[in-house]
């Protein structure tokens, strides 16, 4: 049977002592990884050994504190985050059979799977939109009804690991095509990109970190390596580089083939090609930025959808 020991699970500011020793001991039962707590607030420690029993002693011995969800996730290169609720902004559940299977993916060339963090959030009000972003992917344990999807978080811990479990005793799924950056490097370059964009007048004043969901999605699809993340940051500095001096001197034209680039006052920024923010948009919520108002770009293309060809 696989291993498990490289799924950790994060606990985001548990407040019931006896929650993170009954987290410990399930997963002593189903044979998980390490403990990493962050802001645990440990009010009768007394509690929480009692729950965690001799089997999650270590585990909770051995747990990791953390002072904010980035700082706990940074090492991990796969991260998911268990939600009970879906919504909006909270992206696209898998279910828990096929998270399972995910997080023991073997590395390229079918070795160990890299290090996963599985996120759980506080009893009371579950996991934010902000720290389910920092997450690569969500995980819904389904329920009788939208109603009662809420499950006390160790029993949710439980059930994850065992589907875990009886997923190591299947068929060895296929190796990841390429290694992810842990969440350090890939959360730095996605940060630098929202901020260019933002400082361009790509992303809107209010709430940019939303509209941005569109672009991190891409850039989590693709898997992003170490190295490519150097590279997206490369690409950030020049960009702002460029946003600040201009085109740098003496630059001959652009070599390649290919139909023009639109100058920015033929297509204005109008027409710049911005999706709705991820989850769709909340009525009320949000002005939406300039570069997707429909209506108010040149000609139809902008009310037509503002595609790259729009407005010509
Ligand atoms: N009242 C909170 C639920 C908190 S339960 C809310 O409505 O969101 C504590 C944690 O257990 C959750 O943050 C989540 O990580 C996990 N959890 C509870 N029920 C779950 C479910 N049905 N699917 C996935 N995770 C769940």
């Amino acid at each position: 049977m696989a291993s498990r020991s490289h799924v950790d699970v994060v606990l985001v500011e548990p407040q019931k002592s006896e929650n993170i020793g009954a987290c410990a001991r399930a997963m002593a039962n189903t044979g998980l990884g390490r403990l990493v707590l962050v802001r645990p607030r440990v009010s009768r420690p007394e509690l929480m050994e009692a729950a965690a029993t001799r089997l999650g002693e270590g585990i909770l011995r051995s747990a990791r504190i953390c002072r904010s969800l980035p700082e706990a996730l940074a090492p991990y290169p796969v991260t998911a985050a268990a939600t009970a609720r879906a919504g909006a902004q909270r992206g696209s559940p898998v279910s828990p059979r096929a998270l399972a299977e995910e997080l023991l993916r073997p590395a390229p060339g079918g070795n160990d799977p890299p290090p996963a963090a599985l996120v759980f959030g506080t009893e009371r009000d579950g996991l934010s939109n902000a720290d389910l972003r920092l997450c690569a992917l969500a995980v819904t344990i389904p329920t009788h009804s939208p109603e009662e999807s809420s499950l006390n978080l160790a029993q949710a811990v439980l059930l994850l690991g065992y589907e875990l479990l009886l997923a190591a005793g299947g068929e060895p799924p296929q190796p990841l095509p390429v290694l992810p950056a842990p969440a350090e490097d890939f959360e730095r370059a996605a940060g630098d990109l929202e901020r260019v964009l933002y400082e361009i007048g790509f992303l809107p004043e209010r709430d940019p970190g939303r509209w941005f969901m569109n672009v991190k999605k891409i850039l989590r699809r693709s898997g992003l390596t170490r190295g490519e993340c150097d590279l997206i940051q490369g690409i950030c500095r020049q960009i702002r580089w460029a946003a600040g001096n201009g085109l740098p001197p003496g630059r001959a034209p652009w070599p390649g083939g290919g139909a023009p680039a639109k100058a920015a006052e033929e297509t204005g920024p109008e027409n710049a090609p911005l999706p709705e923010p991820a989850g769709g948009r909340e009525r009320g919520q949000d002005k939406e930025p300039a570069s997707c108002r429909p209506g108010t770009g040149r000609g139809k293309g902008a009310e037509a959808g503002n595609g790259p060809e729009g407005g010509g």
